[in-house]
C-alpha cells in the first residue's frame, strides 16, 4: 500500500517540477515552485519581523544617503509584477551587511557603510542584492530546501497522506525567516553580481567601483568576516569576474553620476 502512495506522491512532484522549470534573467534553468506572490507575501512578513526585532536607524543624513543610491538603482530597474514599490531601510548595526528580499524589501545597515566608501561602492552593494530578488533566488533556494524536505517525509508517509498534505506540512514546519534567509549558492551569487554590474552602469555609477568594494571587503575580512563575505564565494574568483564584467560594458563618453553625498562620519 505504501507503495502506491509513494508512486503518487512521485507523480505529483514530477508534475511540480515539470511546471515549475523557468529561466533567470541570465538564461540560467531555475526550479521555481513558488508564485511571486507568495514569495513577495514571504518577503514583506520577514521584512516586519525584522523591523520589530532590529534597531533601526534614525540618522537623516545616512537614511538619505542610501535612499538616494537606493533609488538611483531603482531607477533603471522594470517595474515587477508582484509587488508595487521598493522599500529600503538602514539598520542601526556594526554588522557589515545589507539584504533585499521579494517583495521589494531593501535592508542596508550602517556597518556597511564602513566598508563601502564611496556612492558607487554602495550601489554596487544595492544593485548586487536587487539582483537576487529580479532573479527570484529566494524562490529557487526555497523550492530546493521544500524538495529536500518532501524527499524526507516520503518514507514516514502512510496511506492517510496525500502529497498535498505532506506539502502543507513541509511548508509550516518551515520558519519564513529560515527559509527566506538561507544563504545563496555560488552561481546565484556570480548571477547577482552580472545584474548588480548592470544595473549600476545603466544607473550611472561607475561600475569599476564594485572591485574597489569587493577589495574593502576582503581587506575588511580579516579577523572577523563580515556577513557579505561569509555567504559569498571566495573574493578573488568573484574580483576577477567582475574586473572581466566591468571591461565587457559598453563605454559611456558623458556619465552622468547619481549626485548622493556619503554623510561625513557614519555611526
Ligand atoms: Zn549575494
Amino acid at each position: 500500500m505504501l507503495r502506491i502512495a509513494k508512486t503518487v506522491f512521485l507523480s505529483a512532484s514530477l508534475t511540480i517540477l515539470l511546471s515549475a522549470c523557468a529561466h533567470s534573467p541570465t538564461g540560467r534553468n531555475q526550479l521555481l515552485l513558488f508564485s511571486g506572490d507568495q514569495m513577495a507575501n514571504l518577503g514583506q512578513r520577514s521584512f516586519e519581523e525584522m523591523k520589530q526585532s532590529q534597531p533601526i536607524s534614525s540618522d537623516q543624513a545616512i537614511n538619505a544617503y542610501v535612499q538616494c543610491v537606493t533609488d538611483a538603482i531603482l531607477a533603471v530597474v522594470p517595474p515587477q509584477a508582484d509587488f508595487s514599490e521598493w522599500e529600503v531601510v538602514v539598520f542601526d548595526s556594526e554588522q557589515v551587511n545589507a539584504f533585499a528580499l521579494p517583495g521589494g524589501k531593501v535592508g542596508v545597515y550602517t556597518g556597511l557603510l564602513n566598508v563601502a566608501d564611496t556612492p558607487d561602492q554602495l550601489a554596487a552593494v544595492i544593485g548586487h542584492e536587487i539582483g537576487h530578488v529580479l532573479a527570484d533566488h529566494s524562490n529557487e533556494r526555497l523550492s530546493r530546501s521544500q524538495l529536500a524536505t518532501l524527499g524526507l517525509t516520503i518514507t514516514g508517509m502512510s496511506m492517510s497522506d496525500s502529497p498535498y498534505a505532506a506539502m502543507a506540512m513541509a511548508g509550516l514546519g518551515l520558519g519564513v525567516q529560515v527559509g527566506i534567509l538561507l544563504p545563496y549558492n555560488r552561481a546565484q551569487e556570480s548571477e547577482s553580481d552580472k545584474i548588480g554590474l548592470q544595473l549600476m552602469h545603466q544607473a550611472g555609477f561607475d561600475p569599476s567601483a564594485s572591485v574597489a568594494l569587493w577589495k574593502n571587503m576582503a581587506a575588511a575580512s580579516e579577523g572577523a568576516p563580515p556577513e557579505l563575505l561569509s555567504t559569498h564565494p571566495s573574493p578573488d574568483t568573484r574580483i576577477q569576474a567582475l574586473e572581466k564584467g566591468v571591461k565587457a560594458l559598453p563605454q559611456v563618453p558623458h556619465r552622468l553620476t547619481p549626485r548622493c553625498q556619503k554623510p561625513s562620519q557614519p555611526h
